[in-house]
């Protein structure tokens, strides 16, 4: 196990900047992911911790042991890619072993460890099979176990389940998972897919546009996004924001939601907090999955656009314009397209942010 300490870490392009000043602490033993839409700068950063690529600034640490200058094969890193590298030529066993053999291990050690990785995998069935002739899915799971079996302090996963089926996908967020805490790795996973850093990571890094956003656990990014694009980027679907101007009332502080007609009140203590920042505009977010419908009188009235069955689960679209709200019921909640649902807002689930800044006011 390794902690990685990234110190004002900036990459540069030419003119162009790929990474603006980062500063993260990756601990020992971490599953981290590096969470972002594409192009925000997420594998430039993993592969500056690798060791492809050098920081333009900055610095990088592993256990306080800068790392400028180490060439990657002696950082201790394992990486996978999205394009798993397998020999082709090579069966299911030799490309497991090969790592091995290149350290000279002894045969029976080398044999211990391949059968136990494959074991971990369920690919013993499979190790006699010429690696040509597999699935995408069983070449991206010996990927991963041909970088885990040489047991890296650090592993390094750069999306690599964007190639398989879903199915796969669900399984191996569980496998991968499980790999880590069996082996205690530090784990450091990039992804442009919330619900994988969701459901794996430790904490995510939420990165965009070169910028380091939020650092948290997957819940604190969840329950408490530092800003809109936060909010917005996490969750499936992101929170939702309508915009809306700050108006005292007889009840307090409410935030006036212009052309819906509705004013939505605000707890005390976010009241506090909006009259402490001082914004008039601000943006007031809530989770599609803390809406209720409520009776017909009650609430916010807005057209339902959309609905869409995903299984189990029910995704309502409601209003037009700028002011569309979604909302996710896990059953069926008999709204029908062209008609009107009344609903209520869990009042603790509301988020505020300054519209100007973008920033959470809390
Ligand atoms: P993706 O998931 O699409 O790979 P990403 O978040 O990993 O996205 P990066 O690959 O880190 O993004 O790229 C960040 C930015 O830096 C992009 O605009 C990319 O075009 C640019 N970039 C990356 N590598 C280079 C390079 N070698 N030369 C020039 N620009 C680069």
């Amino acid at each position: 196990m390794t902690a990685i300490h990234l110190h004002n870490l900036v990459k540069r392009f030419g003119s162009f900047t790929a990474l603006k000043t980062m500063d993260l602490d990756i601990r020992d033993g971490e599953f981290m992911a590096l969470l972002g839409p594409s192009g925000c700068g997420k594998s430039t950063t993993m592969n500056m911790i690798a060791g492809m690529e050098s920081p333009s600034e900055g610095r990088i640490l592993f256990d306080g042991k800068d790392m400028n200058g180490i060439a990657m094969g002696k950082r201790g890193v394992g990486f996978v890619f999205q394009n798993y590298a397998i020999f082709t030529h090579m069966n299911v066993y030799d490309n497991l072993a090969y790592g091995l053999r290149m350290r000279r291990l002894a045969h029976a050690e080398i044999d211990r460890r391949v059968k136990a990785i494959a074991d971990f995998l369920q690919l013993t069935p499979l190790l006699k099979q010429p690696s040509a002739k597999l699935s995408v899915n069983i070449l991206q799971r010996l990927a991963i176990g041909r970088s885990a079996i040489m047991e890296p302090a650090i592993f390094l996963l750069d999306e690599p389940l964007s190639n398989v089926d879903a199915a796969f996908r669900a399984v191996m967020r569980t496998e991968l998972k499980h790999l880590q805490r069996q082996f205690k790795q530090t784990m450091v996973y990039v992804t442009h897919d919330q619900l994988e850093a969701m459901t794996m990571a430790d904490r995510i890094a939420v990165m965009d546009h070169g910028v380091l956003q939020q650092v948290g656990t997957p819940l604190e990014v969840y329950n408490n996004p530092v800003n809109l694009f936060v909010a917005g980027f996490i969750g499936s679907p992101g929170m939702n924001r309508l915009k809306g101007t700050l108006a005292e009332c007889d009840c307090g502080l409410v935030v006036d939601l212009g052309p819906l007609g509705h004013s939505a009140p605000l707890s005390p203590a976010l009241a506090a907090a909006a009259r402490e920042n001082g914004a008039q505009a601000v943006v007031y977010g809530f989770r599609p999955e803390r809406v209720s419908v409520v009776g017909p009188s009650e609430g916010l009235a807005l057209k339902v656009t959309f609905v869409e069955r995903i299984g189990a689960r029910t995704v309502v679209h409601l209003g037009d314009g700028e002011q569309r709200v979604k909302t996710v019921f896990d059953n069926d909640v008999g709204l029908l397209a062209g008609g009107t649902a009344n609903t209520a807002v869990d009042p603790g689930s509301v988020r505020l942010f300054d519209a100007a800044s973008g920033m959470a006011i809390r």
